[in-house]
């Protein structure tokens, strides 16, 4: 055996042990008895020790060291692994022990503090965080800049810079968009209630429409949607409300898209470091495409018109074009998820620069929220009217996940790109959404893209996609077209 086949076969059962961790954490937001968290907890902590012990083995330097790669695969391989072992062991393990305990205790801090609509009660726990995460930051980055290094573990070889570039070029033309859409007389609303089981059965089927494989997947509900493992165990869970079927619709169909995209990675990469998804921006990409350039399109739309008459019976809207407007609306509203593809990036890039300037100290966390509710008035044009819908509607910081937001933008920005290419490809891809017929673009993005997996880096392997290197132009100039025709 090569250091390099001793290195794989040690790997291999690294990747093995984290699909274990994560169905692990899949089980608990589904499945798991509500009595289970404590001794849950425990063993998510053992899984947790077991994974560092092997990410710090110093067999895996000895190995790093005297590896040889033969092919392109090898190259990869060897790059995941070599990235994953200096970050593990540039973390000092008290400092590490610290992080993960202070992170499950926040969560919940959080959690209270935001229903008891108490920005105070939460502010010392986020300084230990963002105290916390500046020391690993410090760690993780050789004297260079912080948010940078925090960035790369969502994002390899992104950096902040280049983000506020491309962000505040798009700010100018999503905010002028949200004013001229806001403008606008409300639309008619669905009238409901919309049978649960209904629901159910018709994102099931579009999600088999989407090419989700259900003999390597399954669908469960859980408080919130999302999408968990890779290879040949991929999960989504969704949610329904009787008054809004479109929550449950396209958040199945995003979710669909991440799975897919774990799915349909070369089964010769499964259980190695390239055999998943190779960065959130461009996982986001794929759910982003699906739910929204071809989810939302209007062609897509009058086909799905259909599809929900056949479900609902009459849901008070009339026709394939008011379903369309009904579909792709902007309204006021200060919850990120909640938002539409325009706003969506506003929000987006509002805790971008919040975060950024909390990494480099030119922000304190007494003055968040005031920077948050500032920020939001000028970007929105109202003010927040409460914490839950401001500073405190989203976990990401209270876990310690600074440096992850700006990737759902740039996943908008990837699927811009994306989709120029996919039309390029497929001439007639309008008519097929029409049809219901979605074979052609999934199975473009799959084989230009999705099988790849962590083979390329992110911007290679978009860029391998569509000819050119990534832009937010593409997406600017399919959403000024989209809304513009939508508001004339
Ligand atoms: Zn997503």
């Amino acid at each position: 055996m090569s250091a390099f086949d001793d290195l794989m076969a040690f790997e291999r059962e690294t990747q093995a042990l984290a699909r274990v961790a994560g169905r692990l954490s899949w089980d608990q937001e589904t499945v798991m008895p509500r009595g289970a968290a404590g001794q849950r907890a425990e063993e998510a902590g053992a899984m947790e020790a077991v994974l560092h012990a092997r990410r710090t083995d110093p067999r895996v330097g000895a190995w790093l060291d005297a590896a040889e790669a033969k092919d392109e695969v090898a190259v990869a391989q060897l790059r995941l692994i070599r990235r994953s072992y200096a970050r593990a062991i540039k973390v000092p393990a008290d400092l590490a022990t610290a992080l993960a305990r202070l992170t499950s205790k926040s969560q919940g801090v959080w959690a209270e503090a935001r229903s008891a609509e108490d920005v105070s009660a939460f502010l010392p726990t986020l300084q230990e965080v963002v105290t916390l995460k500046r020391r690993e930051a410090e760690a993780l980055s050789d004297g260079g800049d912080l948010y940078d290094a925090l960035i790369d573990d969502f994002e390899p070889q992104m950096k902040a810079l280049e983000l506020s570039v491309m962000f505040d070029e798009m700010r100018p033309g999503l905010v002028a968009l949200r004013e001229a859409a806001l403008a606008q007389p409300a639309l008619a609303s669905l009238s409901g209630p919309f049978d649960e089981a209904a629901q159910l059965r018709l994102s099931r089927d579009l999600a088999q429409k989407f090419g989700y494989d259900f003999d390597r997947g399954r669908i469960d509900k859980a408080v919130h949607p999302f999408s968990s493992g890779s290879g040949d165990d991929v999960r989504i869970t969704m949610r329904t409300a009787t008054d809004d079927p479109f929550n449950c619709i396209y958040s199945t169909i995003h979710e669909v898209g991440h799975a897919c995209y774990e799915q349909g990675i070369d089964p010769a990469h499964h259980l190695t470091p390239i055999g998943q998804g190779v960065s959130m921006g461009v996982h986001e990409s794929q759910s982003r495409i699906y739910e929204n350039q071809i989810g939302r399109s209007r062609a897509f739309c009058g086909y799905l018109y259909g599809l929900m008459r056949d479900a609902f019976g009459d849901f008070g809207v009339t026709d394939e074009e008011t379903f369309y407007r009904v579909v792709n609306r902007l309204e006021r509203g200060y919850i990120r998820t909640e938002a539409d593809e325009v706003q969506y990036n506003l929000h987006i890039m509002l805790r971008f620069d919040l975060e950024r300037a909390l990494m480099a100290d030119a922000l304190q966390v007494s003055d968040l929220e005031a920077a948050w509710n500032d920020r939001f008035e000028a970007d929105f044009g109202y003010a927040v009217d409460r914490p839950s819908n401001g500073l405190l509607q989203d976990v990401h910081w209270s876990v310690g996940l600074f440096g992850y937001f700006p990737t759902y933008s740039l996943g908008n920005v990837y699927a811009g790109c994306l989709f120029e290419a996919l039309q390029e490809a497929v001439p007639d891809l309008e008519a097929q959404l029409a049809r219901g017929d979605l074979s052609a673009a999934t199975g473009w993005l799959r084989k230009n893209l999705q099988v790849h997996g962590g083979l390329y880096e992110p911007r290679e392997v978009i860029t391998r996609a569509c000819g050119t290197a990534p832009t937010a132009a593409p997406l600017m100039r399919y959403l000024d077209q989209k809304f513009r025709a939508l508001l004339a």
